[in-house]
């Protein structure tokens, strides 16, 4: 393949070296290509390493220790004014991402590709012209350049002034109180870390739950968790107006036909992240743009035939291991042409770090009823669950649905204490396309948060005889 693309200085160019970008290069380069990784953010590491994944998690698993220091009293524990540094707080989040952004920093220099710090956009189909003012060309390219905050539905929100994903990160200090616009992943997750933190929360959602994709016995879990520790949820509503009051801002929105008004020091934005292609030059070579994302098949082809794009510029799924793939895939299948792969995502996982977190593979319910797919479903509550009674963790519960011909497990649910890692059981059985009777009849060490899933089990086992 090298040879036939000798015209070209390299075989393969990969635009932005965040989690897919990375993972398409350490691909290419272990399969012989000659390639090269460009990558124009002010810091290298990628979203997930700089403003995503690492820094929230870091940040929620403090609140949750908080929460549990100042909430020790089902165990007999006395704790007398519980306090914080929220200084301490974020000088350990930076660490921690300093650490991270330094490992990846090192891989990307490690000399198995070239690695260029420079912003491109594409000056034709197989050129690159990039910020630097050089020019180079590829026989292939991968485009990975992520997502950014999407614009606000609302013109007075940007004059009113938000805070936001990457913004709240660099906080000094916490507001005293706090509007979060927004019910997805994001706004949920840094909702419960302000309140943990004693920030006074009102949660404005426009569907009718958090989380509005879910199904509904999951998302009113939260919604009821979210409430008991004092956040103000409002969902079903309709922004109408944002605007500054005194010290504060003020937010009017619709809700059950009334219009209401709630005000706070600071707003949050979470109405979501857009695919970050804008300045590529895409529509000169002909790259199809479906609605804001690039259209890629299932093995993360673009229209053009040797242009391939991953990650979250492709839209569907903002999910650090689905980029991670869709970066894999694409380097093999430009590589191998002779033995295309081709993404699946019938093991699709999602996770929310809240408390309770939410975690699902596979089929929800809602989807199987979107997509007309027979299921039997069987739910268990951690309120009724040995470990999970030692724990004092009784909010939430799993889920399994199953084929009701086969048993063959083929969606499963947990709200629920380490909901994100209970969820990996399931995973590990779908992807062995395991039966309820088999998960049933498996040992499960007594007592775990994990034996719970014995009981949708048994239960699907008895309702669907083989
Ligand atoms: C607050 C938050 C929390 C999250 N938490 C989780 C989580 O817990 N779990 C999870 O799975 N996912 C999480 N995500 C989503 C996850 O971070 C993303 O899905 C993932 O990082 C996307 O990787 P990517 O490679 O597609 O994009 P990115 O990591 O954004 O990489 C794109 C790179 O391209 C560069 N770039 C852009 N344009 C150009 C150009 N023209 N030229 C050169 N370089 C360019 C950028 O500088 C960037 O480094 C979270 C996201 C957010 C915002």
């Amino acid at each position: 393949m090298t040879a036939a693309h000798r015209r070209f200085d390299y075989d393969l160019a990969i635009i932005g070296g965040g989690s897919a970008g990375y993972a398409a290069a350490r691909t290419a380069a272990g399969d012989g290509l000659k390639t090269v990784l460009i990558e124009g953010g002010e810091e290298v590491g990628g979203l997930c390493i700089l403003r995503g994944c690492m820094p929230t998690k870091a940040l929620l698993y403090a609140a949750e220790v908080m929460h549990l220091a100042s909430h020790p009293g089902p165990w007999g524990i006395v704790a007398k004014q519980v306090s914080f540094d929220f200084a301490q707080v974020m000088a350990r989040k930076d660490r921690l991402v300093k650490e991270f952004a330094d490992d990846r920093r090192q891989q990307l220099l490690g000399g198995k590709f070239e690695f260029r710090r420079a912003t491109a956009r594409f000056a034709d189909p197989h050129t690159l012209k990039l910020s630097t003012g050089e020019k180079l060309t590829a026989a292939n390219f991968i485009i990975a350049t992520g997502s950014a905050i999407a614009p606000s539905p609302l013109p007075q929100l940007d004059s009113v002034g938000c805070l936001n994903s990457d913004t709240a990160l660099k906080l000094s200090r916490l507001p005293k109180s706090l509007i979060v616009l927004g019910g997805g992943p994001v706004a949920i997750e840094f909702a419960q870390f302000f309140a943990r933190f004693g920030v006074r929360v009102t949660l404005i959602q426009r569907s009718a739950h958090v989380l509005h994709e879910l199904d509904e016995d999951a998302t009113s879990e939260l919604e009821k968790v979210f409430r008991r520790e004092g956040i103000a949820v409002y969902t079903g509503t309709k922004l109408i107006d944002a605007r500054r009051l005194g010290a504060g801002k003020e937010v009017m929105f619709e809700h059950t036909g009334k219009a209401v008004r709630v005000h706070a020091e600071e707003l949050f934005f979470a109405l979501g992240r857009i695919p970050n292609i804008a300045s590529l030059g895409l529509e000169q070579i002909g790259v199809q743009v479906e609605y804001t994302r690039i259209a890629t098949d299932t093995r993360m082809r673009t229209n053009v035939p040797h242009i391939y794009a991953a990650g979250d510029c492709t839209g569907l799924h903002e999910i650090v291991h689905i980029a991670v793939q869709q970066g894999e895939i694409a380097a093999h299948n430009i590589a191998h042409p002779d033995q295309m792969k081709n993404m699946d995502y019938r093991l699709l996982t999602e996770v929310i770090f809240t408390d309770p977190q939410i975690a699902t593979v596979g089929l929800t319910e809602n989807k199987a009823h979107v997509r007309n797919i027979p299921y039997v479903a069987a739910s268990y509550p951690f309120s009724d669950h040995g470990k999970s009674l030692i724990m004092e963790a009784k909010d939430g519960f799993v889920k399994l649905l199953a084929d009701p011909m086969t048993g063959e497990i083929i969606g499963g649910g947990c709200v629920g204490p380490v909901g994100g890692e209970l969820i990996h059981e399931i995973i590990a059985a779908m992807s062995k396309h395991t039966t309820v009777h088999e998960l049933a009849a498996m040992p499960h060490y007594h007592p775990t948060l994990a034996e719970i899933w014995t009981y949708p089990g048994e239960e699907l086992a008895q309702r669907i005889r083989l």
